[in-house]
């Protein structure tokens, strides 16, 4: 039952075939099995899920089912806040903090009936491409134990890969649904910025973080997102426009007709430098896509070159603004610094934060409050305001001439953990192709595009939307998807190992 997919296990339940509790538990029965090998949730919560489950079926047995995923369990990404549940952000400043509410996003899905199986691990306050930067220990990827599942959201993408849970939530400041989707061989969707509720998702950068869906097929994304997504009159920068119809257009791209679709292919994502076997399974994917009637162009969005420097400006200067809540008074973890007979509450938090952040966390807080200072903030923050503003120009030029816009989702398949752990930089370039959307609150969606020949690894394939034209990313997501379903025989994941007996 856990190998099906979100919209399967949702029918089997409207027909009798299983129950919430049975599903719920077959899920919670396969992490007990692999996730001592795989290591994607980092609190597992057997009883509230399966009283939630009881609680789904007792309304199924009324006749008053909540939402199309009813009763369908699901994990979430340990950023959201859950009341009851801990919520560490992959951190140990939040060790033993248990929020006193829920996220809205963490609401909707409650109110529509999905069983919260648990929390999943992430890259320490989802700063990172490879989960290896969580204080409680890297997520490994289930095509390849000794292999990074992507960052941050990690967890979410490797317990959906492995069939620890049908859909998961993830959270996209710079490609941390999109990129771990690529290498992990699932679905993630990063909505239009303002799309989906931010309230009590613990923020990184309050201008480009994104919650969405984490899953094996369009089709379910569309199906999550449109319980998710939606005005909240508790975030401020939450859109008050109805979500366009998300699942009727993965419907109809799954028929697979393409014709009158214009997509552009962004010159200055992929190439040289780009691992060959992920270029050749997205140009597999175009032609497929072209075969289905498709117009294909080549875009040139030239300052999407600065993306990444531009990322790695506004994202710290709004950490370390962030970050500045966590002073050991508020929230979790209090350290008394050493030999200090009465420390001062400056001294409390010097050690509070000496001990409670991990080493990334402090280069962007020293990055983002240097760039800050007086004397900078006009050479750095001010500049790459500005850079931002050409980038989302290029994407209204883009937009003028084609639909969508596409490229492969990250350069490389998933690497060995450890890899790139002593080499920040290195780690920041798998985002090259993702942080443009950030920048410019559009939507995005990844889908496995094949396995690419140098390694047999996943890759991906990226499709971007104008603003609040999210229904076009499940259309070519899901004609893609169908056409390569059909090509392979399957899906992508009936490929991967099936990791019983690695616990
Ligand atoms: N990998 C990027 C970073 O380290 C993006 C992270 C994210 O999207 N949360 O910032």
């Amino acid at each position: 039952m856990t190998r099906e997919t979100a919209a399967a296990m949702a029918a089997a339940l409207a027909d009798g075939t299983t129950t919430s509790v049975a599903l719920t538990q077959a899920h919670l029965d396969r992490i007990a099995a692999v996730d001592g090998a795989v290591h994607a949730f980092l609190h597992v919560d057997a009883e509230g899920a399966l009283a939630a489950a009881a609680r789904s079926d007792e309304r199924r047995a009324e006749g008053a089912v909540a939402s199309p995923l009813d009763g369908v369990p699901i994990a979430v990404k340990d950023v959201l806040a859950t009341e009851g549940l801990p919520t560490t952000c992959g951190s140990r400043i939040l060790e033993g903090w248990i929020p006193p509410y829920d996220a809205t996003v963490v609401t909707r899905l409650r109110a529509a009936g999905l069983p919260i199986l648990g929390k999943t691990n992430m890259d320490e306050f989802a700063m990172g491409s490879s989960t290896e930067h969580s204080a409680y220990g890297p997520t490994h990827n289930p095509w390849d134990l000794d292999r990074i599942p992507g960052g941050s959201g990690g967890g979410s993408a490797a317990a959906v890969a492995a069939f620890e849970a049908p859909l998961a939530l993830g959270t996209d400041t710079g490609g941390s649904i999109r990129q771990p989707g690529a290498v992990t061989g699932t679905v993630g969707v990063k909505p239009t910025y303002g799309g989906v509720s931010r309230y009590g998702l613990v923020a990184m950068a309050n201008s480009l973080d994104q919650v969405g869906p984490v899953t094996r097929t369009v089709l379910d994304s569309a199906l999550l997102h449109e319980l998710i997504g939606g005005h909240d009159p508790r975030d401020s920068t939450s859109v008050d426009a109805p979500l366009p119809d998300l699942v009727g257009a993965a419907r109809r791209g799954a028929e697979g007709d393409m014709s009158g679709v214009r997509i552009g292919v962004i010159t200055e994502l992929g190439g040289d430098g780009w691992q060959p076997g992920v270029m050749a399974r997205f140009q597999e994917s175009l032609d497929l896509l072209v075969a289905a009637g498709a117009e294909v162009v080549e875009v040139s969005c030239p300052s999407f070159v600065h993306a990444l420097a531009t990322y790695y400006l506004i994202m710290p200067c709004e950490a370390s603004s962030n970050l500045a809540k966590f002073d050991a008074m508020r929230y979790g973890l209090r350290v008394l610094p050493e030999g200090v007979d009465s420390p001062s509450a400056e001294d409390v938090m010097r050690a509070t934060r000496d001990a409670g952040f991990g080493d990334e966390v402090k280069r962007r807080i020293i990055l983002g409050t240097y760039a800050l200072s007086s004397g900078y903030y006009d050479a750095y923050y001010g500049k790459a305001q500005k850079v931002r503003t050409l980038i989302q120009r290029d994407f209204d030029a883009a937009f003028g001439k084609v639909d969508v816009l596409v490229s492969p989702t990250a350069p490389t398949t998933a690497f060995r953990l450890g890899e790139k752990l002593d080499d920040p930089l290195a780690m920041y370039l798998n985002d090259l192709a993702t942080i443009p959307a950030n920048l410019a609150g559009v939507p995005g969606i990844s889908v496995p595009s094949g396995l690419a020949d140098e390694d047999g690894l996943p890759a991906g394939f990226q499709v971007l939307a104008p603003a609040l034209a999210d229904d076009r990313l499940y259309r070519v997501g899901a004609a893609l998807e169908a056409g390569l379903t059909e090509k392979w025989g399957g899906p992508l994941l009936a490929q991967a190992p099936d990791l019983s007996g690695e616990s």
